[in-house]
């Protein structure tokens, strides 16, 4: 009995995974048997899913940010329509290694490109200039000029924002990890540490969120270049071309500015221009 239930599921699965082959893109692209298209010419693409403005996850199961609209755009230019792409969660430390196991085709999830991950990813882009900054409470005296060592920062495993208070922007500080932003905001709602350090646009996403109105100011300090990337397979150099060939286009046809007024603008994020393909601001 329990074996005809699971034949009879798999079957439902398989007929469903048919018609949506059947239904897919002609245009689609020429992988779709990997782990990571899922062999029913669906796409795996990696994002974040607690960064509102940029990559989140909304109760209703629904997808929305500047990211997502990048990754919706490209995957369209790859051959993917919108119901073939399947959005998975990849979290700042986890993106080398969900990229070398093909659990997704690409990752587009507030991803600088350097030159460590480079020995361990490929990526195309970059598509984004961000810059590290602080997240404060609305009261905090922390401010440009302000020496952060000694001070309880929070950051997350795995991100260069953690990696640069370290090496460079307060080494002394009484850093904290966690695994995702949204537990750093938090212990800064709490009172636990004095700020959060990441890329400004993620901050703005942040205290752009009803919940967090007035609480929360940005130092506005741009402590380093994030030069966004998408990150694909070591070794996957087509998958590269097509990515940037569509990211070209994207910000050629308008889309780009389209994408960063719709999802930073209610944050009153101020953007850099888009950048050139290949060129890294150091
Ligand atoms: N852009 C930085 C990084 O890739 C910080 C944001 C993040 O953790 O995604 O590490």
């Amino acid at each position: 009995m329990k074996l005809r239930k699971v034949t009879a599921a798999s079957a439902a699965v398989l007929a469903l995974s048919l018609a949506a082959t059947a239904c897919g893109s002609d245009k689609k692209d020429d992988d779709a048997s990997s782990s990571s298209s899922g062999g029913s010419g669906k796409v795996k693409i990696g994002i974040k899913f607690d960064q509102p403005g940029a990559g989140l996850k909304k109760p209703d199961g629904s997808f929305a940010g500047f990211d997502v609209d990048v990754a919706r755009y490209v995957a369209k230019e790859l051959g993917y329509q919108p119901n073939q792409i399947d959005f998975v969660e990849t979290k700042s430390a986890d993106r080398e290694s969900a990229l070398a196991r093909g659990d997704v085709k690409f990752i587009v999830a507030t991803y600088s490109i350097t030159d460590a991950r480079k020995a361990k990813v490929d990526f195309a882009g970059p598509y984004l200039l961000a810059h590290q900054d602080l997240l404060v409470k609305a009261d905090s005296d922390i401010s440009k000029g302000t020496d952060l060592n000694g001070k309880k920062l929070c950051s997350v495993t795995g991100s260069t924002s953690a990696q640069n208070v370290q090496k460079s922007i307060a080494p002394k500080a009484n850093l904290r990890e966690y695994s995702s932003y949204s537990e750093c905001l938090s212990g800064l709602q709490s009172g636990a540490v004095d700020a959060l350090t990441t890329d400004d646009d993620i901050l703005a996403g942040y205290a752009a969120q009803d919940q967090y109105k007035g609480k929360f100011k940005l130092a506005g300090l741009k402590l380093s270049n994030e030069n966004y990337g998408i990150g694909v397979k070591k070794g996957d150099t087509a998958t590269v071309d097509k990515i940037n060939k569509a990211l070209e286009k994207m910000v050629s046809d308008g889309s780009w500015q389209k994408a960063v007024t719709a999802n930073f603008g209610p944050a009153n994020y101020k953007n850099e221009p888009a950048p050139k393909i290949g060129a890294i601001v150091k």
